[in-house]
């Protein structure tokens, strides 16, 4: 189990300002999916660094079972065989290929386990048909899932990943994504992914660590943060949302009927697919709802508020 207590971290040695971080606890359990999420600048990638043990913590402690993780001022050589870590900005090798870049810390001792290890990599991250290609000459994307492939190699017990198919095009996300996270769950190793991108979090997380404010805000399900998202920030993760009289209504809870005392003039529709997403004004507010079909731009509806499932 990884152990987070009581963690306070600043960038600022002096420990004069505000900590960007400050008394971080939460815990995950062996095979668990947990995700951070936080608006840009909220500390995502600090909290995955000091996991790794880049940099020294002002205060509290990190342990994964018996192992205290320690920065720079403790430990010589950051990281561990049991954690492995996938930075936003990923280091490869460009001039060799990608199966020796993902091979790159397997032992050489057992040539055929190596070369079906870095098959099944390559499988995992799709990248197949790249193996004998030199990194040098691949995509961003395609570089992420190298880094990623080489992370895997040696069957860490956790993993860490930063924002880790940001660079992947929408067409591959999908797919790449599901391969990757069922594979982490099929061989039990935990990771802590962090993220803007509801679609890493929806369908694949156990848990949601909200990041704000320095703080750890929520740390639930997304089952239950989407029933009672807490905050504004939270609930734009499972959608168009609005305020209406400080409560937080998804775009699919409003519903056009009869009447009611909710009366919109309908301002623009936006096409998505099953749905539109209908933006509609009041007197003082804008309100978003969904609807099967597009509305006439300026006609009046009323809408009525259905309970979250
Ligand atoms: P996120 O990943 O959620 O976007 P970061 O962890 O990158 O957030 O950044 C959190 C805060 O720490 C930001 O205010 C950022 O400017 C600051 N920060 C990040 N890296 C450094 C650094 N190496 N030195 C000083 N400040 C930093
Ligand atoms: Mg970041």
């Amino acid at each position: 189990m990884l152990k987070v207590d009581n963690l306070t971290f600043s960038y600022n040695t002096k420990n004069t300002g505000s900590p960007v971080l400050s008394n971080i606890n939460f815990s995950v359990n062996r095979g668990e999916h947990v995700s951070i999420i936080g608006e840009s600048g909220s500390g995502k990638s600090t909290l995955l660094k000091l996991l790794y043990g880049e940099y020294d913590l002002n205060e509290g402690y990190i342990f994964w079972e018996d192992t205290e993780i320690l920065g720079p001022k403790y430990n010589l050589v950051v990281g561990y065989d049991f954690m492995k870590y996938v930075a936003q900005e990923f280091d490869l090798m460009p001039f060799i290929t990608v199966e020796e870049n993902i091979g790159k810390h397997l032992s050489n001792f057992f040539p055929e386990e190596k070369k079906e290890r870095v098959a099944e990599l390559l499988e995992v991250v799709e990248l197949t048909d790249f193996a004998k290609t030199k990194v040098k000459t691949l995509s961003g994307g395609q570089k992420q899932r190298v880094a990623l492939a080489r992370a895997l190699a040696k069957k860490p017990e956790i993993i860490l990943l930063d924002e880790p198919f940001s660079h992947i095009d929408n067409f591959q996300k999908q797919s790449l994504r599901r391969s990757v996270f069922n594979y982490l769950k099929e061989k039990n190793i935990a990771c802590i992914v962090a993220t803007h991108d509801s679609e890493d979090v929806l369908g694949f997380a156990d848990r949601m660590i909200v990041l704000h404010d320095s703080i750890v805000m929520s740390n639930k399900s997304p089952q239950e943060l989407y029933k009672n998202p807490e905050m504004p920030l939270t609930a734009s993760f499972f959608g168009e949302f609005n305020l209406l009289n400080d409560d937080i209504i998804y775009a699919h809870q409003l519903k056009i009927v009869e009447k009611s005392d909710l009366r919109v003039d309908v301002y623009h529709n936006y096409f998505k697919g099953h749905y539109y997403l209908i933006e509609a004004h009041t007197e003082d507010d804008i309100i978003y709802f969904e609807n099967r079909t597009a509305l006439e731009i300026n006609s009046k509806v009323f809408l009525e508020i259905l309970k979250r499932q």
